[in-house]
């Protein structure tokens, strides 16, 4: 059986709406001298939380070598696979030669990206960070997928903060001078 709830009926004064019209203009006004909490973007940027995590890119060292040794584990890990490595050797003639590897080429595709940083987390290198940049625009889907390149200008030399390898690396370029 239907149940039929009464409607409460209104008393005067709320049928003659003030009290509603009044109520409106109170948040109304509220809001007009309240702190501004919207951006006008882009002209005005946010500020960038120092953890936050924003476009993967590709960090040198702070000797401005490439810090990547090409060894596939962000690629292994991506849950998207998003990241494409095309392993490769440092050329002969580069001071760095049998040192270590770098990756001939690096792909990390934006649209695939989840931004989860497993990445990061896992690079035994730290060679692979997280940064600021969060604005990524382009007009096809190849312009989405960033090469070694461009991940190296994002990424940029970052303050090494373990420089694990750094010793060893010196050492065997000392070795490679005799
Ligand atoms: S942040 Fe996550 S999804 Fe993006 S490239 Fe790194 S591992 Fe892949
Ligand atoms: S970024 Fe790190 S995990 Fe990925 S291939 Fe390079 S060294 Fe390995």
């Amino acid at each position: 059986m239907a149940l039929v709830v009464q409607r409460k009926p209104l008393s005067w004064l709320e049928n003659t709406y003030i009290p509603q019209i009044l109520g409106g203009m109170k948040i109304t006004l509220k809001h007009m001298f309240a702190p501004k909490v919207t951006l006008e973007y882009p002209e005005e940027r946010p500020v960038i939380p120092e953890n936050y995590r924003g476009v993967p890119t590709l960090v040198k060292d702070p000797n401005g070598r490439v810090k990547c040794v090409s060894c596939q584990l962000c690629e292994f890990v991506c849950p998207p696979k998003a990241i494409r490595i095309w392993p490769g050797e440092i050329p002969e003639e580069a001071e760095t030669a049998h040192v270590e590897k770098e990756p001939d080429d690096f792909e990390i595709d934006m649209l695939r990206c989840i931004y989860c940083g497993l990445c990061e987390e896992v690079c035994p290198e730290e060679a692979i960070f997280l940064q600021d940049t969060f604005s990524v625009t382009g007009y096809s889907r190849d312009e989405f997928k960033f090469r070694k390149d461009k991940l190296l200008q994002l990424g940029g030399t970052l303050p090494d903060k373990h420089y694990k390898w750094d010793k060893k690396k010196e050492a065997a370029l000392r070795g490679n001078e005799h």
